[in-house]
């Protein structure tokens, strides 16, 4: 088995590899190829915490696996390592041997950075000038990072419920020579592009925030009961997502589908966009948004491409287990 520990992703995993590695497996999802299993997340009843895993398999990539991991909130304070704890284990899909174990906390940033980026590029319109964040947390500066490789934004304008902390996707843009703008809420009309990533339980962004034309990329809802947009924004979007089933249990979706505003047929798989077996944006005047959930799948590519990077520069830690 070949270990590659945390401490290497951040040397070894590229925006580009990740960005790639995440578009194949959303192609594969849509054609069939992938899927990913049922998510086990439990409340183990052990310092507060969440712990879980998401599985699957691409038969085109030939990637089987977990992340196995969760949340643990008192570890910053208590034992002095981040709250989020991953790790991803691959196995052969021929003799079902362990294959590798890979650290998996800046990996599953890296990822979810990489889907919302994957969805800009392939549903937001083509002369997309400001670049929108709703969230600037820790995981906003990476969704920013990538965002911003999508199209020649000129100015990134930013909300953030809690303000003292949009100092963090400034300074991303600051690193990028462009220049940010805290706007209201309101403000988020002249976006082109919109991502949310916050932990918000009620909708920020209303559907009077957003222009036409404009795509949005919500990626930060991954639970039932959790929200980021108003639901009326959903009906009057097309909507896409990672996968459909999540979308509309524990995405963005679930809210628009409960109060019967759109049905599970109004979400398409991003995947089938980037195959082509759907047009994708079909106007100007469009406004897309993409649903991004988080599946194991985008885990395990992230993963298979970290691991055959680790090999090709010979620090891949080999064991026998
Ligand atoms: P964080 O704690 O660093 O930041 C939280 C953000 O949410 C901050 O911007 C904060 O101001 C904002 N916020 C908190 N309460 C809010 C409220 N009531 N209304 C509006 N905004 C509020 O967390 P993070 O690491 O940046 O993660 C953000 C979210 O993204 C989490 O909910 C996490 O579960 C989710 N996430 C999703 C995926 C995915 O694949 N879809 C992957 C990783 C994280």
């Amino acid at each position: 088995m070949l270990i590659v520990p945390e401490r290497e992703i951040g040397a070894l995993m590229t925006r580009a590899s990740a960005f790639e590695a995440v578009e194949k497996v959303f192609a594969a999802m849509a054609s069939g190829e992938a899927y990913n299993f049922p998510v086990i997340r439990e409340a183990i009843g052990h310092e507060d915490a969440l712990y879980g895993f998401k599985g699957g398999f691409d038969r085109a990539g030939l990637t089987l696996g977990l992340k196995a991991g969760g949340y643990w909130p008192n570890n910053l304070e208590k034992f002095r390592v981040i709250n989020h704890q991953s790790t991803v284990f691959l196995f052969d899909p021929d003799t079902g041997k362990v294959a590798a174990m890979v650290g998996g906390n800046l990996l599953t940033a890296l990822r979810t950075a990489a889907a919302s980026s994957v969805s800009i590029a392939h549903l937001a319109r083509r002369d997309a000038k400001v670049m929108g964040m709703v969230g600037a947390g820790h995981q906003a500066t990476f969704q920013l990072r990538a965002a911003l490789e999508q199209r020649p934004f000129e100015k990134v304008i930013g909300w953030n419920l809690h303000p003292e902390m949009l100092p963090n996707i400034e300074t991303v843009a600051d690193e990028a020579g462009l220049p940010f703008e805290a706007v209201a809420l309101e403000g988020m009309r002249e976006a082109d592009v919109i991502v949310s990533i916050t932990s918000s339980f009620a909708p920020s962004l209303m559907a009077a925030h957003v222009s036409p034309g404009t795509h949005l990329a919500c990626m930060g809802t991954d639970t039932r009961g959790k929200q980021e947009v108003e639901a009326a924004l959903l009906a009057v979007a097309t909507v896409f997502t990672d996968e459909v089933a999540q979308s509309v249990s524990i995405g963005e979706a679930q809210h628009a589908v409960a109060e019967g505003l759109i049905s599970e047929s109004d979400v398409h798989q991003i995947g089938a966009v980037i195959n082509g077996s759907h047009p994708g944006r079909r106007s100007d005047e469009e406004i897309t948004l993409f649903d991004g959930t988080g599946v194991g799948l985008q885990d395990l590519a992230v993963a298979a491409a970290v691991v055959d990077l680790a090999v090709e520069k010979g620090i891949a830690i080999e064991v026998d287990v």
